[in-house]
């Protein structure tokens, strides 16, 4: 694999530990339960959790559930298992409403400092007070409310006093500073709201900004790992630090990983799920971790990505062929081999007997020597893919044709005597003879014969659906949009095509949902958690032909 550099949030951390600031570093991961993790999750998962491993620190999970409106328990419980799938483990598991008491608290430490008042400006208002970038603000008429006054409406928020919309709380900072987020941001909203985990409790809930500080010095996080657009919220973050004396986090951006042909935001994500545009947060169409695991994409290889791409302080685009390249490289490592035929049509060796049954010693994996072999059975009835073989063959086509030479993978050359039509002209019958000297697949006197193709045994296999996926959007940037059209319109939609009655070799029947393969010629391939004892269903998970390499040759 290559070999990461040192990037600049582990130098930061190597001359942090130098220094002496820290002696140990902690790290955390913070979701929001409001949907499935994607990948660009991972990305987030594999540094905070990465970090920490290499540094002998910890990392939290911590869900960042502060805005109750859109957050559910089924988003939290799928989000643990994805962190466990992709490989990590948490030191401890948080919630961010657990510290609802102590951020009051603050708040109200930061009321009797002077530096927090409550304001009744309405949105609309508050909006025009903040002014622009070019223009200063202008203070809120209720700036001066006395501390009494701003303490007693406080706790008259929070018993539910109020309408929601009708008052914020705000930190006391400067209506003109040239760094918006210091224009007295909003810290409590009145929501009445329950909330997945503290029910009734509270109706008036922290922002963001407020929130995530106080939840990372809670924690002890010495290092906040987060993604480029909170940079401009940096000063407000440290403001609040600061002015509560508490445990000082340092806030580092990097870039998000966004990936063409791919969407990476849940808000988006969901938007499909709920139009049903995909067929939930696992269709393995979807960028989520669930999609990707149940298309039988190797944690491994996403971990492997994400370290290849790295971290960098500027955004930018990552050519998904780089992804499908580390699932390629990994898969062909490790997938076992089998033959299986996506499209069918009956073979029939005319000289071969009917009551004999032969035993080829297939290769497993010729990547992997400790995967072996497997007795493959070879009988007079075989299936072979209708495309392999044409009427009228053009002279560059190696596979079959009428009167044509061709290797069955492993076992004999044949050759082709006739076909059968049914009233329709289509083919339902290839027939052949086979020249019983050529066992093994290679014929004794060195005559060339360049196709080769895979069969499975009529009489030992059995048929399977496959569900053959390609790229979800079949733009690069699908959220490159003209004026009044939504992302949407760029699916692809020809994204999902189900295939029956692929045959399979029998001994495919005995593994479970999650088992990957590489289908010889056809790609690799996994079980589907739908299947039952009655339809086994394949996903592909990715095809053969790997245009990374290719683009990296070329430039070469
Ligand atoms: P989304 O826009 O998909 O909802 P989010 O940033 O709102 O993403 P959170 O649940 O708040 O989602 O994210 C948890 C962590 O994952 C955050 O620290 C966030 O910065 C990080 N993260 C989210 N998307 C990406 C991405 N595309 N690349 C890297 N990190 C990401
Ligand atoms: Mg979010």
């Amino acid at each position: 694999m290559e070999k990461r550099s040192r990037d600049f949030i582990r130098e930061t951390i190597d001359s942090d530990l130098a220094s002496g600031k820290h002696s140990e570093i902690v790290t955390r991961f913070p979701p929001e339960p409001n949907g499935y993790l994607h990948i660009g999750h991972a990305k987030s998962i594999c540094t905070n959790f990465g970090i920490a491993r290499e540094f002998g620190g910890k990392c939290n999970l911590r869900f960042d559930d502060t805005n109750p409106v859109k957050e559910e328990t089924e988003f939290v419980e799928s989000i643990k298992g994805d962190v466990e799938w992709l490989g990590f483990k948490w030191d401890n598991l948080y919630f961010a409403s657990d510290y609802f008491d102590r951020m009051y608290l603050l708040a109200e430490q930061l009321i009797v400092m002077d530096l927090a008042y409550v304001c009744d400006l309405s949105p609309e208002d508050t909006k025009v007070y903040r002014g622009f970038a070019s223009k200063p603000g202008r203070n809120s008429p209720f700036r001066n409310r006395s501390i009494e006054e701003n303490l007693d409406l406080f706790h008259r928020m929070k018993n539910g006093e109020f309408p929601e919309g009708s008052r914020t709380l705000r930190a006391k900072i400067d209506m003109a500073s040239p760094t918006m987020c210091l224009r007295d941001p909003a810290m409590y909203r009145i929501l009445h709201r329950s909330h997945h985990r503290t029910g009734d409790k509270w109706c008036i809930y922290p922002m963001y900004d407020f929130a995530h500080c106080l939840e990372d010095s809670t924690e002890g996080i010495t290092h906040s790992l987060c993604t480029l657009e909170f940079e401009s919220n940096r000063p407000l973050y440290n403001w609040y630090l600061e002015k509560l004396d508490i445990f000082r986090s340092r806030q580092i951006e990097f870039a998000r990983l966004n990936l063409s042909f791919t969407v990476l935001s849940k808000r988006f994500l969901r938007k499909m799920v709920e139009e049903g545009l995909v067929n939930g947060w696992d269709d393995p169409r979807m960028p989520t971790l669930s999609g990707l695991r149940r298309r039988g994409i190797p944690a491994s290889s996403i971990r492997n990505f994400c370290s290849i791409i790295g971290l960098a302080k500027r955004n930018s685009t990552v050519d998904i062929a780089l992804f499908e390249h580390c699932i390629r490289e990994e898969l062909n490592k490790t997938a076992p081999r089998v033959m299986s035929i996506l499209n069918p049509v009956k073979l029939v060796i005319e000289n071969y007997p009917e009551d004999r049954t032969e035993h080829f010693d297939y290769v497993v994996n010729p990547e992997d020597e400790s995967a072996g072999t497997r007795p493959t059975p070879f009988t007079r009835e075989l299936y072979i893919e209708r495309d392999d073989f044409m009427e009228d063959p053009p002279k560059k086509f190696f596979r079959m044709g009428p009167g044509r030479e061709v290797r069955l993978r492993y076992a004999y050359l044949v050759t082709c005597t006739g076909i059968i039509k049914d009233e329709d002209g289509n083919i339902t019958e290839i027939k052949c003879t086979y020249d019983p000297e050529t066992k093994g697949g290679n014929a004794p006197d060195g005559r060339r014969v360049r196709g080769t193709l895979h069969w499975v045994s009529a009489a030992n296999s059995f048929p399977v659906e496959v569900r053959l996926y390609d790229r979800l959007f079949n733009k690069g940037n699908p959220l490159d949009t003209e004026e009044g059209e939504e992302f949407t319109s760029s699916l692809n939609p020809d994204s999902l095509a189900v295939v029956t009655n692929c045959m399979v070799e029998d001994h495919m029947g005995k593994n479970k949902p999650g088992f990957v393969c590489q289908f010889e010629r056809k790609g690799y391939f996994s079980i589907d958690p739908e299947s039952t004892s009655e339809r086994m269903i394949f996903n592909r998970t990715i095809t053969l032909r790997d245009s990374w390499k290719k683009l990296k040759e070329k430039k070469k």
